[in-house]
């Protein structure tokens, strides 16, 4: 067996979090994303002497919400402490943080892997500060520092060890990234930023219980970093082990022009951040009416949604996947399929239909051209039969996003689309038709090919571009078929 089998890969998260809050974590700097450098600063970013920080109550609220949202036990007293290092993108010498006694702890959150769900736990969350940017690529001669960053709010969520492979830790960052979008806190996005995780990877011999010495691979922005650095590692350990060595618990550094690890600074060669309290900063302390009302505010959430729309509505998992993955189309869903029969077509419409037209537009789904009531109605004319589905897709629809003003069944009138259960309309087709193809007439008739029923409807809703009802349609081709032979 390749050695690579006989072992098990253990992966652990720190997720950073950038807050979409208006202002820094301790002071009122703007705490949007760019700007030209430097100009988000005061001398409370800048830790001038003198300067008191104060909290930002949006950080607060961000990180209870996410708590209750993950089912964590809120706690109503939390700290902040000093974490001291030297680096010159962090003018305080020291990065404002809850190291002992964080906002939320425990709690889990839903990952879907294939068809099977998992709960990947979650050890805490804390709230803390980002620090302001280093730049080696812009100056030959000088690393240049951008402090706009400096002090920005973030929250950490810390997992479990609990993950078991690349794919997992993929879902579990795409779970994060969908919930905090859904909960209006972050915006989620890795490109600027604004969610980037440390992953600590370890390995250990296939059944057994104990965990692997871990390594920590720092500060990967992108999904596809992870995953490369996860791989390295996984095959990098399991090399050293089987060669009969010893994995030290280390800090690493993923260069994605390599693909490989390097350590950072070894931990125990006692990384000492030196934690305190912070003088300046009282106790966050929460009453349990805040805490209560921030629950009973919370909207449905991703997972209890995706499961009512497979349960209750019978949607296809790729269906609800697409419908989940952002909450005003999952509210639309909900909406349209009160007032509509059929919640699979309503689902199909917003899938195929309106989300992607939505999607090239630019346009957000609250001010898509169509409001509820005519999407149902356009659902409406498929269900009672009087637009075929592949007209109405084809044709209807586009003419109800030109005319958004016009009823559906109005303009299908004006543009000849309803389908025809008229008679007359209808048997004339039918001789067309079998007059077109006598061959095959005569081989339903005498060889009893009743497999050609298919056909001959086929060319019948062709010849009718595509108007005729075609349940009217098969019975009076069928009575023709079988009268005459
Ligand atoms: P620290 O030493 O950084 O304070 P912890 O020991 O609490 O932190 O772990 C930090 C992260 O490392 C967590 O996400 C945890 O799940 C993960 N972790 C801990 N032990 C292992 C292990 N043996 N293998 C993989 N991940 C681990
Ligand atoms: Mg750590």
């Amino acid at each position: 067996m390749n050695p690579q089998e006989r072992y098990e890969t253990i992966v652990g998260l720190e997720v950073h979090v950038q807050l979409s809050t208006r202002s820094k974590a301790f002071c009122g700097d703007d705490a949007s994303f760019g700007g030209e450098p430097n100009t988000r600063v005061s001398p409370v970013s800048l830790g001038h002497p003198g300067t008191l920080p104060r909290l930002n109550a949006r950080q607060v609220e961000c990180a209870v919400r996410l708590g209750l949202a993950l089912g964590c036990e809120i706690n109503l007293r939390s700290r902040f402490d000093r974490k001291h290092y030297f680096y010159t993108d962090l003018p305080k010498g020291y990065q404002i943080t809850q190291d002992a006694e964080p906002i939320c702890r425990g709690g889990a959150l839903p990952i879907r892997i294939g068809s099977e769900w998992k709960s990947v736990g979650i050890h805490h969350i804390h709230m803390e500060e980002d620090a302001g940017k280093s730049i080696h690529d812009q100056d030959p001669r000088h690393s240049l520092i951008d402090l706009n960053r400096a002090g920005v709010p973030l929250l950490e969520i810390v997992t479990e060890p609990d993950l078991r492979s690349p794919e997992e830790v993929n879902a579990f960052m795409s779970a994060m990234r969908q919930l905090v979008r859904w909960l209006g806190i972050s915006d989620g996005n890795m490109q600027e930023g604004s969610l980037r995780c440390d992953v600590n990877v370890s390995v250990r011999k296939k059944g057994s219980t104990a965990l692997g010495q871990r390594c920590e691979v720092k500060n990967l922005n992108s999904m596809r970093f992870a995953r490369k650095a996860i791989e390295y590692e996984v095959r990098r350990q399991i090399a050293l082990l089987e060669k009969g060595g010893r994995v030290g618990q280390t800090t690493l550094h993923f260069d994605p022009r390599t693909g490989r690890t390097s350590p950072l600074r070894d931990k125990e060669d006692a990384h000492d951040y030196r934690y305190f309290p912070d003088p300046d900063l009282p106790p966050v302390v929460l009453e349990l009416a805040y805490v209560e009302g921030l629950r009973a505010a919370l909207p449905p959430l991703p997972w209890e949604l995706f499961r009512r729309m497979v349960e209750d509505f019978s949607l296809k998992t790729g269906e609800a996947e697409i419908l989940t993955a952002e909450r005003p189309a999952a509210e639309l869903f909900f909406q349209l399929a009160a007032q509509t029969p059929d919640a699979r077509a309503a689902a199909g419409l917003l899938v195929n239909k309106v989300l992607p037209w939505a999607q090239e537009h630019d346009c957000p789904l609250d001010s898509f051209p169509l409001p509820v009531q005519r999407l149902a109605s356009f659902l409406e004319l498929v269900h009672q039969g009087k637009v075929s589905t592949s007209i109405a897709y084809q044709r209807l629809f586009p003419a109800c996003l030109q005319h958004p003003d016009q009823d559906p069944e109005t303009l299908a009138q004006t543009l000849n689309l309803l389908q025809s259960k008229d008679a007359d309309f209808l048997q004339t087709l039918v001789g067309q038709v079998l007059e077109r193809h006598p061959d095959k007439v005569l081989a339903y008739r005498r060889k009893g090919k009743k497999g050609l029923l298919g056909f001959f409807m086929g060319e019948l809703m062709r010849a009718s571009k595509g108007k005729a009802d075609p349940q009217a349609a098969n019975a009076l081709l069928r009575r023709a078929l079988e009268e005459e032979g």
